[in-house]
Order: C-alpha cells, then structure tokens, then sequence
C-alpha cells in the first residue's frame, strides 16, 4: 500500500481486509484500537474524522502495527496497554495479557474484604499486577504482597503498581508465597497458569506464539500449581482467611476435591459470564 495521503477510512479498509485475511477473530475492532492508539485519539474520533488524511509517518507506523497484528501478535503487546477493571495497565510480552475473567476472581476478593479494618493480601503469580493492584486500589487498609518467579514480570507489576497511584504492594521474586512480616493473610489469590501442556500446542497462534510458556502451562493436568498453592496456604492463612484462586474450563470438580483434602471449608464455585466455573476460593479452620 502507497504510504502517502491516507485516510483513517483507507486504512481501516486495508487493515480489516489484512486482519481478516490472517483469520484474526475480531479484525474491525483490532484496526481500530491500532489506528486510535498510534494517533492518540478516540474510537468516537476516528468515526467522525473517517475522510482526515493521516500524517505519513504515522501511516508508516499504522502499517507496521497492521503487519504484526497479520502476524497474529496480539493487540496489547503492540500497543503496549490493556484495560483491566477500569484502568489502563502497561503490558509487554513478559507477562500474560489480562483476561476479562479475572475481573471476577477481583471483584470477589474486594467484596470479601469491604468493612474489614485492615487487610492482608497475597496475590501469587503476579503477572503483570492486575490482581494486587486493583486489590490494593480498592479496598481500604490494605497491605498487599505480590509474588512472581519472573523478574521480568515484577518489573512490569511494579511498573503498573507506581503508574496507578498504588504504594501498599510489597513485590517479591519467589516461588509461591512468603510471609509479609511474619504475618498471616485474610485472603491469598491467584491467578495461576492452568492449560494442560499437552492441550498448549492447540491455542490460537496469538496465543502460543506470543504469551509466556511459564505463565500457560499448567503441567500434565493443568493443575500442578493449583495442587502446591492449595496444600501450602493453610499455614500462610488466618483463621477463616480464604483461598480464591481461578480455574480452567472442566477444572472445578477437581479443585473443588483438592480444597476439601486439604481441610478447606465454604468452598464457593464462581461461574464467569459464559457460565464456565471460573472462580473457587475456600475457608480455612
Ligand atoms: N495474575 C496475572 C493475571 O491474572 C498473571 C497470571 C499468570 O501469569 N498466569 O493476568
């Protein structure tokens, strides 16, 4: 394509005929969010200015960004960003992207720990930090930990932590868990990898190509870190405190057994929006 005197509407076309053509699943929406991020501008703004010529060195970055996406390198790693919970977290291919999902393993833990004086929190396998970040965020009193076994990913959590106002998280490169002060938490989530390895090579490209193997791969039943956190949390938990973790697609009768093996009482089993089991948190003593 001819870089010079493009429209915002020439290169949707051509971004939605290139996207579409690599079997991307939402080509229109992709284009879009490109085209608004490089220009700095609104979705309502590229509708309305659809004829405006785009300057060409942004045409040239719009191009390129289109090629990538044909590559199936998923959005948020090209733009740098994903909203999660309402805020915008910086995202580089260190860290799994967010998931819609987990907006709901969050806004359980902020619901369980509204009206408490104070709060201590786990968040295990930060990750990019949504979890202990909008924890952090939204409950009041709260003294959050966050654990990763990739610096890399602390590096962005910490990131996301200081870029949103947030300076109640304690960010440690460990396996699992530590005590925070040799004290015990209300509440431990996670958010932990849980696709079977076998079943890996059958993601989407975008998916396998581009995300962290460490934050996928769940072992042989995609369940392996589930297995160590749910047997190691009863030492680090209050009495009463909980356990809430997110699970895959035809996990929940198996988890639901680990929680009970290892004393967990009030075990809750939280469906997401496709009516999937998505979320299980238990109590403990
Ligand atoms: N807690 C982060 C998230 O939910 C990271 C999860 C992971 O890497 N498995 O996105």
């Amino acid at each position: 394509m001819p870089n010079a005197g493009k429209t915002i509407s020439e290169l949707l076309i051509y971004s939605n005929e290139k996207l579409s053509a690599a079997k991307v699943d939402t080509p229109l929406l992709d284009s879009q969010i490109l085209i608004c991020h490089a220009l700095g501008v609104s979705k309502t703004y590229i509708i309305a200015h659809s004829d405006q010529i785009v300057p060409d060195e942004k045409v040239n970055l719009i191009l390129n960004w289109i090629e990538r996406r044909s590559q199936r390198e998923p959005v948020p790693y090209i733009t740098g960003v994903k909203e999660f919970y309402g805020m915008n977290f910086t995202i580089t291919s260190d860290v799994l992207i967010p998931r819609p999902e987990t907006e709901l393993l969050v806004s359980y833990a902020i619901k369980h720990l509204a009206g408490k004086n104070e709060s201590f929190v786990a968040d295990i396998g930060c990750g990019s930090g949504i979890i202990a970040i909008c924890v952090a965020k939204f409950v009041l009193n709260s003294s959050v930990i966050a654990t990763d076994i990739s610096d890399k990913a602390l590096e962005i959590a910490s990131l996301n932590a200081k870029k949103l106002g947030v300076d109640n998280i304690s960010f440690y490169l460990v396996d699992l868990i530590k005590p925070l002060h040799k004290q015990k938490y209300d509440i431990i989530l996670s958010n932990p990898p849980y696709i079977p390895t076998d079943e890996l090579s059958n993601l989407q490209p975008d998916i396998i190509n581009y995300e962290p193997y460490i934050a996928l791969n769940g072992g042989f039943d995609g369940l392996d870190l589930h297995r160590r956190l749910i047997a190691t949390a009863p030492e680090y938990l209050k009495s009463s405190g909980m356990l809430a973790v997110e699970i895959g697609i035809d996990q929940s009768n198996q988890v639901f057994e680990m929680f009970s093996g290892a004393g967990f009482t009030n075990i809750e089993i939280l469906n997401d929006y496709s009516q999937i089991p998505r979320i299980i948190s238990g109590r403990v003593g």
